[in-house]
């Protein structure tokens, strides 16, 4: 995604201190603390590109692997100015988690180079990404840690990185997942995220007596996660009554026309409240409006004490974006008895096709959109199971159940291999 701006908390603090509730319900060792809490491996590059002007930049890159005990590190690389070793250290440790917590066979990983894509011509953007993975190409491997895009990439960037390691160690395509898909992508990775989220929504509607049909709908955020989160939830019968993006939004309280709102932000890239069907709101507006279902699906740390955990008026708030409830404002809502449907649960439908994907170019073997659909929410509808029921037993808020889950198996992990 792009524009997204550093918040008052890191997504880095965020997820620390969500990790010390959760380590100290298992009572977890002081050294396995250590062990989960540290990088397996950091590896800082100087990024050298040569500029259409003839000049040579030198941009600053890092890959992370946060965990790789269960399996090889995943997670994607990011183009962002602000991708600086402690946001890609948070974002790394939220893959191992997101990654134990869906039971796939990977652990977590992230890259970042400080730059702005924005400012770069497309030759300058291959050159930004063959560049970083020369440079990194030494800790990649389907075997070892395999990339996907984050805010910043996209398919087109994950297949020149493809490129540039395959003309290394030959045809690689299980490398890197986020491809497209004529160069050994999955089918439905584009929507993969959006659609698991709903899943988990339709699995807790059902748990909890909360008809998705006719349910009113918040979304913060229009772009690859809310508008698919958008355009299934209406698909479903709910009403979709107010939508933004960085530049503001619109309300409707009959329902937005989903799908004409879909094509325009989304396929055509223009903002949300240029749109005709509602009156246009503002990004603070948007957390006041009565909902059962909000979703935050743009930044981290958006819902915070300082400005709307005590105003924001839902049932259960639906957690698309990463990180973005900070800790006190999580006790706030747990207070108010909103529930918080964790990131690492609600988002995970992305790394759990990328890992499709993977399985699918090891084996040479394509799946067909049904059978990666089926597999997706049977993967979502497990981990979301196992949440709730650890919820239930133990009476404790849904993150710091989907924490212990995920703690506990790579903790496991990590002793069978003798730590
Ligand atoms: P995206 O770039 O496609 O869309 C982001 C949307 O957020 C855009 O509509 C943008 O205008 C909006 N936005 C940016 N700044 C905003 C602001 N200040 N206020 C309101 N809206 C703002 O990104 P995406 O891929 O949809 O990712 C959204 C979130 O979901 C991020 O937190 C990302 O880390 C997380 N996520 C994405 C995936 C995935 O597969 N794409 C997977 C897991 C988690």
């Amino acid at each position: 995604m792009s524009g997204q701006q550093r918040t008052t908390m890191s997504a880095g603090a965020i997820t620390k201190s969500q990790f010390d509730l959760a380590a100290d319900l298992l009572e977890l060792e002081p050294y396995m603390r250590r062990l989960l809490r540290m990088p397996f491996r950091s590896v800082a590059v100087e990024v050298p590109v040569r500029m259409d002007d003839g000049s040579i930049e030198i941009f600053r890159g890092y890959r992370v692997q946060h965990n790789g005990a269960r399996g090889p590190c995943k997670g994607g690389i990011r183009f962002h100015p602000e991708a600086d070793e402690e946001e890609v250290l948070g974002l790394a440790t939220t893959m191992t988690w997101k990654t134990a917590l869906v039971d796939i066979p990977f652990g977590g990983a992230k890259g970042g180079v400080q730059v702005d894509p924005r400012k770069l011509s497309r030759r300058e953007l291959e050159g930004v990404t063959r560049s970083f993975t020369r440079r990194i190409s030494i800790v990649l491997g389907p075997y070892r840690d395999i990339p996907a895009p984050d805010m910043g990439t996209n398919a087109q960037v994950m297949a020149w990185l493809l490129d540039e390691y395959s003309a290394r160690a030959g045809y690689t395509p299980a490398v890197v997942t986020g491809k497209p898909v004529s160069l050994g992508g999955s089918l439905g990775r584009e929507e993969a995220t959006g659609r698991g989220c709903v899943y988990c929504m339709q699995e807790y509607s059902e748990d909890f007596g909360l008809p998705i049909k006719d349910s009113r709908v918040v979304i913060q955020g229009f772009g690859n996660v809310g508008a698919h989160v958008a355009l299934f939830l209406h698909e479903l019968g709910a009403k979709v009554v107010a939508a933004t993006d960085v530049d503001g939004g619109l309300l409707n309280e009959n329902g937005l026309d989903v799908p004409e709102l879909f094509a325009h932000a989304y396929r055509e890239r223009k903002p949300v409240a240029e749109f005709r069907g509602g009156q246009t709101i503002t990004n603070e507006e948007l957390w006041k409006i009565p909902c059962d279902w909000l979703v935050p699906a743009a930044l981290g740390g958006v819902i915070n004490r300082e400005t709307n955990a005590r105003i924001i008026d839902c049932k259960v708030v639906v957690e698309a974006a990463n990180s973005p409830t900070t800790p006190s404002a999580d006790r706030i809502l747990e207070e108010r008895g909103i529930t918080v449907l964790p990131d690492f649960l609600v988002n995970a439908g992305g790394v759990v096709v990328s890992y499709f994907e993977w399985v699918q170019n090891l084996q040479q073997h394509p799946w067909s959109l049904e059978r990666v659909n089926s597999e997706l929410r049977e993967k979502m509808r497990r981990a979301y199971r196992q949440v709730r029921d650890l919820v239930k037993e133990r009476n404790i808020a849904w993150r710091t159940a989907a924490y212990m889950i995920a703690l506990s198996r790579v903790a496991e992990a990590e002793r069978l291999r003798g730590n």
